[in-house]
């Protein structure tokens, strides 16, 4: 178990697409998606992909309790998605901002589905299988892209709405003060070797 150096926005490795894992049970997987699992709490994201942490392997996680970034997200119970696929179950796209541990201080709004069916294994083997919306669906559409190389800037249609965090911020709630936890966050990611 490890915290691990989260590459950022620019990085090759980020660009690729990830590779299927054959064995969920070995040391390997799991040692893996234990770092994901301290990486993605250490540093406060609502999820993680493989490729974040350098590793192009088809495994990503997502959690959500009460983030200040999504405040009127429903909680998501800590999920490993293994060889993960979905569907989309209506054209319907909501846009909403996003923000990414490997694009720190830095948020865009982005177009997605707001429906869909994900399936997956879970560190364990066993198939995961749900139907969700909203917050939840938007996750999945997210961290899926990591896999196959996509960040979202590479989403946002219009360049005018990816910013710096408390631009944007400022931008949408004039009248409230940039978060301190948010600074904290940001701050924490900008670690340079
Ligand atoms: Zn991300």
């Amino acid at each position: 178990m490890a915290i691990r150096k989260l590459l950022r926005m620019g990085d090759d490795r980020l660009y690729n697409q990830s590779t299927i894992i054959k064995d969920i049970h070995s040391n390997k997987t799991q040692a893996l998606i234990d770092d994901l699992i301290d990486t993605m709490r250490h540093y406060g994201g609502a999820g993680i992909a493989a490729p974040q942490i350098g590793e192009l392997q088809r495994v990503f996680i997502i959690e959500s309790n009460n983030l200040s970034r999504y405040p009127n997200a429903e909680p998501i119970p800590l999920t490993v998605l293994i060889n993960p696929i979905y569907e989309i179950l209506s054209e319907q796209q909501e846009e909403d901002w996003e923000g990414c541990l490997s694009v720190p201080g830095y948020q865009g709004l982005v177009s997605r589905y707001t429906h869909l069916r994900y399936q997956g294994y879970g560190r364990d083997g066993q198939m995961i299988e749900r139907e969700v919306s909203g917050f939840h669906a938007k996750a999945i559409q997210h961290e899926n892209d990591h896999l196959n190389g996509i960040l979202f800037p590479m989403r946002v249609e219009d360049i005018r709405n990816f910013g710096c965090d408390d631009s944007i911020w400022k931008r949408l709630y004039p009248k409230q003060s940039y978060p301190e936890d948010r600074k904290q966050k940001v701050r924490k990611i900008w670690d340079f070797d």
